[in-house]
């Protein structure tokens, strides 16, 4: 992470404003190096890819320079995917949530031209859209980009990808000669080195460099999920994990409390530790891992800055890091005192890419987390049982307890295979899922990598981009519910999101 903090970057007071009220503590890499070259007027080329948080490294500084009063479109940003323009529209109206006057419009194919021009006519200073919407609306003229300020192209290559290259040039020939550009790209294949020749002048050049450096002693994993899983997929990892202390990354500090309180609610020792702890408060926490009164800690990757622990024998990167270098840091507060460590990341279709930058970063191959089926899960759960049974089978009040139990049998005509019985459901209802009293399939699926039952080598030696590249399948079931330790009926699981191209 970069030293430099947003107040030091020069952003307008209401872009600040609304950084400090999403809660992001410092500017990732991208961000710290893009934000003065855009804020500065220049053009820009940044090599980054998504989860490296170039949304903000260009959305900070655009708006800055936007006159709110009128509403003529002055940002126009370019994305492959419908998904991808509505989600760089929503962080738009977020950085923008403190101007009085602000509307982004997103503006996709397959939808009504309608509301589209509808909402162009009463205006709108962001327009965010796949490029052959765009171009239909250039070319009907609902669409004017006299007073563009600034255009930006984000995932260049993927656009180039799925065809939409030649729309993106029409588009780039329409913009106004003295208009900032930005161009984003994961990669830079030379269609898109073109484009950056042509488009782009003199332009800061901005690249999340990967370092090569061993990580030794710590075995990587990686489980690929749909955001809307992770909290299912977290929640199963560290049922199933044999783990002593385990140190969970997120990106921000009202993550931090907010997956903490949701741990804690399913049973586990945890704690969140976030740049708002004073020393004192941090001093205590980690003191409190230390010393097992907490197990769990979850950290944003400031907070968690030199933190020293040797009992610490997971890492998990509940979201991605910035860069590799945070990569590096997080899986590093494992395997401490010549130990061994256990890191898994979480990736989401969309942040698929960095699994092979950090794997080249790390110059070691990720091993793709197998997460138990339901059936065996609920088989685990049912020997995790019977261990507690047969120890309380030598507890010293067992006979007064037999005799009790004696006493409401022989009064309701019972035999104690029922009492059992009743109890075990009265149990399973205080902690739900610690007995499997539902059918298997009331427990979802969660990892959308193919299983290690179903075809394919054993566990642990297959490497994840060989196979699921097509692995992101449709699994979810809503409404479940799953138990942790302790577990408490949990929030539903959503549908994902489907990624198609949108002319
Ligand atoms: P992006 O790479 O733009 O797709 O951003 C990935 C995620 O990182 C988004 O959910 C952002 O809200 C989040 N994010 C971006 N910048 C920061 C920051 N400086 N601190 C914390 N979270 C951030």
């Amino acid at each position: 992470m970069s030293e430099t903090s947003f107040a030091d970057l020069g952003l307008d007071a209401a872009v600040l404003e609304a950084v400090t009220a999403v809660g992001y503590e410092t500017p990732s890499p991208i961000q710290a190096k893009s934000i003065p070259a855009l804020l500065a007027g220049r053009h820009l080329l940044g090599v980054a890819q998504t989860g490296t948080g170039k949304t903000a490294a260009f959305a900070l500084p655009l708006l800055s320079r936007i006159d709110a009063s009128t509403a003529e479109p002055q940002i126009l940003v370019l994305a492959p995917t419908r998904e991808l323009a509505i989600q760089v529209a929503e962080a738009f109206t977020t950085y923008a949530s403190k101007f009085r006057q602000f509307h982004v419009l997103p503006i996709y194919g397959g939808q009504d031209f309608g509301p589209q021009i509808k909402g162009l006519r009463r205006g709108a200073q962001v327009i965010v859209g796949t490029p052959g919407r765009l171009l239909d609306h250039l070319r009907k003229g609902t669409l004017k980009l006299n007073s563009l300020k600034a255009l930006v192209l984000d995932e260049a290559d993927e656009m180039l990808r799925m065809g939409f290259i030649d729309d993106v040039e029409a588009i780039l020939a329409k913009t106004p000669e003295n208009c900032q550009r930005a161009l984003f790209s994961a990669t830079m294949p030379p269609q898109i080195k073109k484009v950056a020749q042509t488009y782009l002048r003199d332009a800061a050049e901005v690249r999340i460099e990967s370092e090569t450096r061993t990580v030794e002693r710590i075995s990587q994993f990686v489980l690929p999920v749909y955001a809307e899983r992770k909290l299912d997929a977290l929640t199963r990892i560290l049922e199933v994990e044999p783990f002593d202390a385990s140190i969970i990354f997120v990106r921000t500090k009202a993550e931090t409390t907010l997956l903490a309180e949701k741990l804690s609610a399913r049973g586990h020792a945890v704690a969140p530790l976030n740049g708002d702890l004073n020393q004192r408060q941090r001093e205590q926490t980690v003191e409190d891992l230390k010393r097992g009164k907490k197990d769990i800690i979850i950290a944003t990757d400031v907070a968690a800055r030199g933190l020293d622990v040797p009992r610490i024998t997971h890492v998990i990167n509940y979201d991605v890091p910035y860069d590799t270098e945070a990569y590096i840091h997080r899986v590093g507060r494992t395997g401490r005192a010549g130990r061994t460590g256990k890191a898994i990341l979480l990736v989401t279709p969309r942040e698929r890419s960095w699994l092979r930058t950090l794997e080249r970063a790390t110059n070691s191959p990720m091993e793709s987390y197998q997460l138990p089926s339901p059936a065996d899960l609920q088989k685990m759960r049912v020997q995790q049982f019977e261990t507690q049974l047969l120890a309380f089978a030598e507890d010293g009040k067992l006979p007064k307890a037999m005799a009790l139990l004696d006493e409401i049998a022989e009064r309701n005509d019972m035999d104690m295979a029922m009492i059992a019985g009743a109890m075990a459901c009265w149990m399973e209802m205080a902690q739900p899922g610690a007995l499997p009293l539902e059918t298997p399939e009331a427990l979802p699926e969660i990892s959308t990598a193919p299983r290690r039952d179903r075809k394919g080598p054993p566990p642990g030696k297959k490497s994840f981009r060989k196979g699921p590249g097509k692995g992101f399948k449709k699994d979810a079931k809503p409404g479940h519910r799953k138990g942790g330790p302790k577990g408490k009926p949990a929030g539903k699981g959503g549908k994902p999101p489907s990624k198609r191209p949108a002319r």
